[in-house]
């Protein structure tokens, strides 16, 4: 077999790619692993010609591959699996012609089921990126077995009779090459080739127990409640040599003393007297790197907001940081002592902000509405002309 594509696809150098496709499409189906169940080296003929064609139909694989050969990493499959190898074929052909026998292979055993579970994160552990510990439930490969469902010691297994230890039936199917012999798992012993007799007495055969385990979650940085992880490999255990499955954690925020999150932004509200306010002064407000100091200028209005900026989280998958957003709430004193009363009492009569009583005020309004009346009495010609 060549091993440079070109002489692999049998092209010139300059070949355009409607004639490397051309080429490709006839050598794959001549070279499919499906054409050609007694030849033990089709599959690595095929697998060969789908890297040529993978290279050389991407221009900028191909330029490299031009340049530099395959000692480019840029260039070739990088030990592909076979799955991408029948995604080439497919894409080429359509898929539904890629599943050929042997695509699907010997499957051995049963994937674990996915998992799904809830944790709720500090607002310290989102922005720091940290690992959290976490007790899941779940199926765990048997410690006395080894997952291999038989107990030690014994003979434990016997040869399936349905596949005759093979672990694959043969079937008719139709493809792309007429009607073609597909294998596929046995549905008797799952592909294992063999039944057990003498099942594990831990697991009762079953390859896996159910058991408690703590697993460290590490989040990314600046990740928020609501969003869910996924955890390869931490869900269940695969039985008989299936994969395990992937555990999914949905993410809750705690509340936290100080902050409201914001998106990347971080809410403190400020609480101030109206003298502070009036005044101005200098105040300490906590942040996530410790306390900080923040000026309050003479004059500051309820509501004023102060922004700290990049005090807030770590933007997600993303540089830099949000702010932090402090909002200046003018509390009024609802309780005063009396020396603090005949301060504000002396502070109203300054600026000439009257402090009236119920009772005086209505007798202001009536000597106005007399005098008006007393008024109108006086001259009610001059009222009726005007
Ligand atoms: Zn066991
Ligand atoms: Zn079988």
């Amino acid at each position: 077999m060549p091993t440079d594509f070109y002489e692999l696809l049998d092209v010139s150098r300059d070949a355009d790619a409607a004639t490397i496709k051309a080429a490709y499409r006839k050598l794959a189906l001549k070279h499919h692993p499906d054409r050609n169940r007694d030849d033990p080296d089709a599959e690595d003929t095929f697998k060969r010609l789908n890297e040529a064609y993978a290279v050389l139909s991407d221009p900028e694989k191909r330029a490299r591959y031009d340049r530099y050969g395959e000692a480019d990493p840029g260039v070739g499959m990088g030990g592909a699996a076979n799955g991408d190898i029948f995604d080439i074929f497919a894409s080429v052909f359509g898929a539904g012609f890629a599943t050929g026998g042997s695509r699907t292979g010997p499957t051995r055993g049963q994937p674990g089921e996915d998992l799904e579970a809830r944790l709720t994160i500090t607002l310290e552990q989102a922005r720091a990126g940290a690992s959290v510990p976490l007790s899941v439930e779940r199926m765990t490969r048997c410690d006395r077995c080894d997952g291999d469902q038989t107990e030690p010691g014994k003979e434990g297994r016997t040869t399936c009779t349905t596949c005759g230890g093979v672990g694959q039936v043969r079937q008719q199917a139709q493809s792309l090459f007429g009607t073609v012999m597909t294998q596929r798992a046995c549905p008797r012993c799952r592909g294992a080739g063999s039944v057990v007799t003498d099942p594990c007495t831990a697991c009762s055969g079953r390859g896996r127990n159910l058991r408690k385990d703590t697993i460290e979650v590490t989040l990314p940085e600046g990740i928020d409640g609501g969003y869910r992880l996924r955890v390869p490999g931490e869900g269940n255990a695969g039985v008989d040599g299936g994969p395990d499955g992937d555990l999914y954690v949905y993410l809750d925020l705690a509340p936290h003393e100080h902050f409201v999150r914001d998106g990347d932004d971080l809410r403190y509200p400020l609480e101030i007297g109206p003298a502070q306010a009036a005044l101005g002064s200098s105040f300490e407000v906590p942040t996530l790197d410790g306390p900080e100091v923040l000026e309050v200028p003479a004059g500051t209005q309820h509501g004023t907001e102060f922004r700290l900026r990049g005090k807030g989280m770590p933007r997600l998958r993303r540089s830099g940081h949000g702010d932090q957003i402090v909002t200046v709430h003018v509390s009024v004193p609802k309780r005063l002592s009396r020396k603090a009363r005949e301060a504000l009492q002396a502070y109203a009569e300054a600026v000439g902000e009257p402090i009236h009583e119920k009772e005086t005020l209505l007798d202001r309004i009536k000597d106005v509405f007399q005098k008006r009346k007393r008024k109108r009495e006086e001259e009610p010609d001059d009222k009726v002309e005007a």
